[in-house]
């Protein structure tokens, strides 16, 4: 099998431990922000950036996609390219529990089950379930023809219906489209990376603070933006949801900043 991964949240070892034998891509891994550099691996192919829906074309040589990363826009653009080149696809993400979707060619894709809302800060999320391999397994065995969402702490699955009224399946592709992008730009003679999303955000700085104060240091703020410290870089975020780092030209270390302390 060729199987593609998005990586980022750490697991990636995990998962590649269960795919040995298998041909694998690896797109992202954990993030090391103090040397601004992705985990690197030697013995597959790999590559140090994030999945964004520019990579659709070279994700076609695969069986399947896996989506083991920080962003719920990330497993929307991969379930939306599943859907569209049918193929399979299971993507790993936390709501009220750690969940593992798996979506098949003709079931459900990840717009049937919900639609896309900023999720929590991925900084918030507890540690990966020690039934994660366990869950793998079972989705990758498994031979329903169903999409499914596997409940990892106790293992259940449960098995969906595609939704009529869903916008993938009705051919409106926004994430794999790049209509709801988080958009980077770099200034290199300022040493500034941006990043902006692409979709309607409005952030309440108080919910924000409360979540965020234990793990950064709150430098200003007003009714526009709100000025925080993250290791030695500083952030400033503004209310529709665009998040200036300065003192980087590193692409990744805003992605990363953003997946991670805002939530996208
Ligand atoms: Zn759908």
């Amino acid at each position: 099998m060729r199987i593609a991964v998005a990586g980022g949240l750490g697991t990636e070892k995990r998962l590649l431990s269960i795919l040995k034998g298998d041909f694998v891509f690896l797109l992202g891994s954990a993030y090391h922000l103090s040397r601004e550099k992705f985990e690197l691996y030697r013995e597959i192919d790999f590559m140090g950036e994030y999945l964004t829906h520019n990579y659709k074309n070279q994700f076609l040589d695969y069986d399947f996609t896996f989506d083991i990363s920080q962003s719920l826009k990330s497993k929307f653009t991969v379930s939306e390219f599943a859907l569209s080149s049918k193929k399979k696809a299971f993507l790993l993400f936390y709501q009220k529990g750690w969940k593992l979707f798996s979506q098949v060619p003709g079931g459900a894709c990840l717009s049937c089950y919900q639609h896309y809302e900023r999720p929590e800060p991925a900084l918030l999320w507890p540690e990966i379930s020690k039934n994660f391999e366990a869950a793998v397994k079972q989705a990758i065995s498994s031979s329903k023809k169903k999409s499914t969402v596997i409940d990892l702490e106790k293992l259940s699955e449960t098995t969906l219906k595609a939704d009529p009224d869903c916008p993938a399946h009705n051919g409106k592709f926004s994430f794999l489209t790049g209509q709801m992008a988080d958009v980077v730009s770099v200034s290199c003679g300022e040493e500034t990376v941006g990043v902006s999303p692409m979709n309607e955000v409005n952030l309440d700085f108080e919910q924000f603070k409360k979540k965020l104060s234990s793990f950064v240091k709150i430098v200003k703020e007003n009714a526009f933006f709100l000025e925080f410290q993250v290791g030695r870089f500083n952030a400033t975020l503004f209310r529709q949801g665009r998040l200036l780092v300065k003192g980087t030209k590193e692409k990744n270390t805003g992605l990363f900043i953003y997946r991670n302390y805002v939530g996208s």
